[in-house]
């Protein structure tokens, strides 16, 4: 049997969206909000806000409407939405067109319930897979939220933060040679190598809450390449540092300073800084972005967080509080900006970018329940 939450979310998987490709998902989440009833636009950078009552306070649902590629191990088209057995398969089911679907169905139930006490705003966000935050700022800065729900897939629970990311280049500079000659340079792949032994005795931090400081190289690009009886003269690493709560972009850099100590007693020139990199939305707009998502926690005990339980819990039954285990918006509103966040979503989050990925048709339904109590939250709890 499929239901209208079903048929937004099997709709919406059906148009392909990749980060800058998204125009199609978005045109027709504007559609959709439109017949519902909310006052809707679209910014410079292609996100959606569709708008709903007056005044204060202002709560925003963001929901971002890209998707990553599809990997390889795919069994189906994913881009063919199917339901089998009260499952919804597709790519984005999870990540996250059926939490979108949810979204805004549940939000308009509120809206047509009267139960909306100020203003709510549904924002359909773009190239949140390559840059958490980045186009989410222009619908931030005109809706101007006193609060913010994230939307991301959560399993139906309550979630309450996240680790933030860094990304770091760190770029080794030695002195290419003849490689039967390799005394006469400065190997850059020694300096390479030194530089990952030293990060081996780093003081991993971590927080009770949101787990471990973790960093990660995933990339060493060599010059010249390829690398034919040459000593390279350039190294570059890609690090991924997971952040904690209060860390800063400094602090994760400085802590890089014994191992670049190490590359440089190899002889190299090391340097490490947070990667920047261009985006284009696909209405056409550069956006440069940095590379360093803060980390966020919002208090359980705090009112935003006491209403969502209450309103969850008294809708869906006792609710979970959690965090999540990856990076979302909530960087931008609640690490970067300070705006108070919590996070709910249907589906498991464990299915994002996997193949054959798949929602529960009785999680989104319960989606849907859950973002219309907590689109009918009351003012005096939001901050
Ligand atoms: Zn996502």
């Amino acid at each position: 049997m499929s239901t209208a939450v079903v048929e937004l979310a099997a709709a919406l998987i059906s148009l392909h969206s990749p980060s800058s490709g998204e125009r199609a998902v978005a045109d027709r989440c504007g559609e959709e909000l439109r017949e519902l009833g909310f006052r809707v636009s679209v910014d410079d950078d292609g996100n959606v806000l569709a708008e709903v009552g007056e005044g204060s306070p202002r709560l925003l649902f963001d929901g971002h409407i890209d998707t990553v590629a599809a990997n390889p191990n795919w069994s189906r088209d994913p881009l063919e939405p199917a339901l089998e057995d009260n499952w919804l398969y597709g790519l984005g089911s999870v990540d996250m067109k059926g939490p979108i679907a949810a979204m805004i169905l549940g939000v308009a139930d509120a809206a047509a319930g009267g139960k909306i006490a100020g203003t709510v705003g549904v924002s359909l966000s773009t190239l949140e897979e390559v840059l958490e935050g980045a186009t989410l700022a222009s619908v931030v800065r005109r809706f101007q939220p006193d609060a913010v729900i994230i939307a991301e897939p959560s399993d139906l629970r309550l979630m309450l933060g996240q680790r933030g990311r860094a990304e770091i280049t760190v770029d080794l500079r030695g002195i290419a040679a003849h490689a039967a000659f390799p005394e006469r340079g400065v190997n850059a792949l020694d300096a390479a190598a030194a530089f990952l032994c030293a990060l081996g005795d780093r003081d991993e931090p971590t927080d009770p809450v949101l787990g471990r400081g973790i960093l990660v190289a995933t990339e060493a690009v060599t010059e010249p390449m390829p690398g034919v009886s040459v000593v390279p003269s350039r190294a570059r690493l890609r690090l991924d540092r997971r952040t904690l709560p209060g860390e800063s972009a400094a602090a994760v850099l400085a802590e890089l300073t014994p191992a670049l100590d190490a590359a440089r007693a190899v002889g190299a020139h090391a340097s490490a800084t947070i990667s920047a990199g261009e985006l284009t939305t696909y209405t056409g707009r550069r956006l440069q972005g940095e590379r360093f998502l803060p980390a966020w926690q919002t208090p359980a005990d705090g009112s935003l967080a006491q209403a969502a339980q209450r309103a969850l819990s008294a809708t869906l039954g006792a609710v979970e509080v959690s965090h999540y285990g990856f990076c979302t918006n909530g960087s931008l509103t609640a690490g970067q900006l300070g705006i108070p966040t919590i996070g709910f979503g249907p589906g498991d989050p464990q299915q994002a970018h996997q193949a054959d990925e798949h929602i529960a048709v009785d999680d989104l339904e319960c989606g849907r329940i859950g973002f219309s109590a907590l689109a009918a939250i009351q003012p005096e709890v939001i901050p």
